[in-house]
């Protein structure tokens, strides 16, 4: 056979395995999820929910189960590495998955699909970098870095914040919620406080609301008065989205008795109404 039929018979069994692949990678992907979903939820680890998540006891059953679902496939799909000598259990993996997916629940949105790992410490860690904050990391230092979030497809988390954060579901801090919604807020490779909406109308809304609420924040700040949102909220518009969210998910009273048009936006957003749980 001449070479250049060889090279030209190669060329296309390459296109079209190709074709054919990327044709049946997201119905291969739609049904590996959907068998995940339908797995039964071990029952060591509704015991870890029960303990160390006490916010799912009570979401509607229908989320509940919606979130236990969600947890087998983020757990499946995203690997969760220790570091700093620390062994990953399954009370860690849990523990976290829970917290994760809640900003899933009401809009499908996959699961944080440029997401490839998730780089968990025992404690407060700190990481030597050249350009510590550059492009596309979002470092948590109030908390003397218990989470940072990278737009290229990395979490990384404190263990013992996770822990905690998960232990009061009522105080507003939660740092996976803060560095999963950093996540959903970078899927289009940056953070700007501006995460993936439907429409133009609701670009516009949103930027409305939310530049009106962070110059609220930043006068409120300016008088020295005490409000719901913690004044890290004012450091830009992404760690705004990312403090608002941990109360839209742990102080939604709170969040909605002082700031109305805040929470409509974030509860169109997530698709959600934390207020009825
Ligand atoms: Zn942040």
């Amino acid at each position: 056979m001449p070479s250049s039929l060889f090279v030209l018979l190669t060329v296309i069994t390459l296109a079209l395995g190709l074709a054919v692949w990327l044709g049946t990678a997201p119905l291969l992907l739609h049904r590996r999820r959907n068998r995940l979903r339908r797995q039964p939820f071990p029952q060591a680890w509704r015991r870890i929910l029960r303990r160390r998540v006490p916010l799912v006891q009570r979401l509607p059953a229908d989320l509940q189960l919606r979130l236990k679902q969600d947890i087998q496939v983020f757990l499946a799909e995203k690997p969760i590495i220790g570091c700093a000598g620390l062994t990953v259990t399954d009370e860690m993996r849990v523990t976290l998955a829970a917290q994760a997916c809640l900003p899933l629940l009401g809009a499908r949105r996959g699961y944080y699909p440029s997401l490839k790992q998730i780089l968990l410490y025992p404690g407060a860690f700190v990481v030597d970098r050249p350009h510590t904050g550059g492009a596309g990391v979002l470092s948590e230092q109030r908390r003397a870095l218990s989470g940072e979030s990278w737009a290229q497809g990395q979490v990384l988390l404190s263990w013992r914040d996770v822990l905690t954060g998960a232990a009061d579901p009522d105080d507003g801090h939660n740092v996976v919620i803060h560095e999963f919604a950093h996540q959903l807020d970078q899927a289009k490779g940056f953070a700007n406080g501006a995460p993936a909406l439907a429409t133009r109308v609701a670009y516009a809304r949103w930027s409305r609301v939310m530049q009106s609420e962070f110059d609220a924040l930043h006068a409120r700040l300016a008088r020295g008065e005490e409000g719901v949102i913690d004044a890290y909220g004012a450091t830009d518009p992404a760690e705004f989205f990312a403090v608002t969210s941990e109360l839209f998910f742990e102080r939604p009273l709170a969040l909605a008795q002082a700031h109305p048009l805040l929470y409509e936006q974030l509860s169109q957003y997530y698709r959600l109404q934390p207020l009825s749980w």
